[in-house]
């Protein structure tokens, strides 16, 4: 019913060197992982999976491949899936396959490797990282994952330049990337299959895989580990939104969306920065996507969705939380109910224990009058609800 919600688009890990920011998304490199099989490769791990889940290997093939087909046709076909690699300088220029059309992807990446932390600098020409730009993004898509994975998996192969994934001799691998994501851990590359069953059979979204699978530790390699409990946040959790969409907004709607607006231009007159996006209340039912602002240790976060009509979650943060791998809000409760006191929790993009306080626009002395007549009324309605349950 309440909007200004923002849809999201993907959860993944955001790197930051500098000025540069890359978005690291596991599906995204299970994809390029998949675009380099084999026939050989798909038959195992079919074959995995049907183990796994106690169902015939015929009738696991048959969905999986019936399901790959209608979304990604060209990612079984076989072959090699990365043509025509070359090394100028430092930077590796490579065609990745299309998982749908017929052209290859025109990938380029450098490897930049800064105190252990991996970070790359890449490009493709294809719809993701073409998004990612303009949202100041450099998105890590599953073409620059497929040429980082080939890479990887060269140098450990020790494969000839004739046999290997990119066709590069070793002397020609002058850097190797790090990859960010655990899939082929003790020879087993379940969890990767899992994944493109999640994606193909169970149509799930990018979004959801990801929140659930960066709830793990295991997913995470050891450097992306560190760089989350990095003490100045070099790697965080972030929600990558979907473009805005024309929509026709009805008069309440539209004073919603203008609240958030004022809301957010009044963080930014008090010289809190604009981040990106984070999410708040994670795991709850009031789980939504928030603009987040920042100003040392002190963020903002202004959430509004279809459940909550806007609010302000400020959070002091504070150190990283041991379990660093977990983002879901501890406390639970009602976003509403918890406004009048300060709750200890856990953030979910910085990983940081933090002193949460909830601040209703309307009940608030300075942001009261920037709420609308009716979106006050519809704020004590709420109010009035929350407190009979
Ligand atoms: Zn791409």
């Amino acid at each position: 019913m309440f909007t200004g919600e923002i849809l999201p688009r993907d959860y993944g890990i955001v790197v930051r060197r500098r000025r540069r920011a890359i978005f690291l998304s596991p599906t995204k490199f299970a994809l390029g992982l998949a675009l380099l099989g084999s026939p050989d490769d798909l038959e195992r791990r079919i074959q995995n999976y049907s183990n796994d889940a106690h169902q015939s290997f015929r009738t696991v093939k048959k969905v999986f491949m019936d399901s790959a087909d209608g979304r990604a046709p060209n990612i079984f076909s076989g072959g090699r899936a990365i043509e025509s690699v070359a090394l100028y300088g430092a930077m590796y220029d490579a065609f990745v396959r299309s998982q749908k059309n017929k052209s290859p992807h025109h990938v380029t990446m450098t490897v930049i490797d800064d105190n252990h932390l991996g970070h790359y600098d890449a490009s493709c020409d294809c719809g993701d990282y073409i998004y990612g730009q303009s949202n100041g993004f450099s998105i890590i898509c599953a073409h620059i994952s497929a040429l980082a994975l080939a890479l990887d998996i060269d140098n450990r192969s020790g494969k000839s330049s004739s046999e290997n994934l990119t066709g590069l001799l070793p002397s020609d691998r002058k850097k190797i990337p790090r990859i960010p994501f655990m899939y082929y851990s003790r020879n087993s590359d379940l969890g990767m299959t899992k994944i493109l069953w999640d994606l193909f059979v169970g149509k799930k979204s990018q979004y959801t895989i990801n929140k659930s699978l960066l709830s793990e530790r295991p997913v995470h390699a050891s450097w992306v580990y560190e760089a989350v409990r990095d003490f100045y946040d070099r790697a965080r959790y972030e929600v990558l939104r979907q473009e805005e969409k024309e929509a026709s907004y009805d008069r309440f709607s539209a004073s919603v969306r203008t609240l958030v607006e004022n809301l957010c231009e009044s963080l930014q007159e008090q010289g809190y920065i604009p981040q990106r996006y984070v999410l708040d209340f994670k795991g709850t039912t009031y789980e939504s996507v928030a603009r987040r602002f920042r100003k040392g240790n002190i963020v903002y976060d202004v959430v509004s969705s279809r459940k909550l009509l806007p609010l302000i979650v400020r959070k002091i943060l504070h150190y990283k939380s041991v379990e660093v791998w977990r983002g879901d809000d501890s406390v639970g409760e009602h976003p509403y109910s918890r406004r009048d006191e300060d709750r200890i929790n856990v953030d979910d993009s910085t990983r940081r224990i933090c002193d949460e306080h909830i601040i209703i626009p309307s009940m608030h002395e300075k942001l009261s009058k920037l709420v609308s007549h009716e979106v006050g009324r519809e704020y004590e309605k709420v109010l009035r609800e929350q407190q009979r349950d």
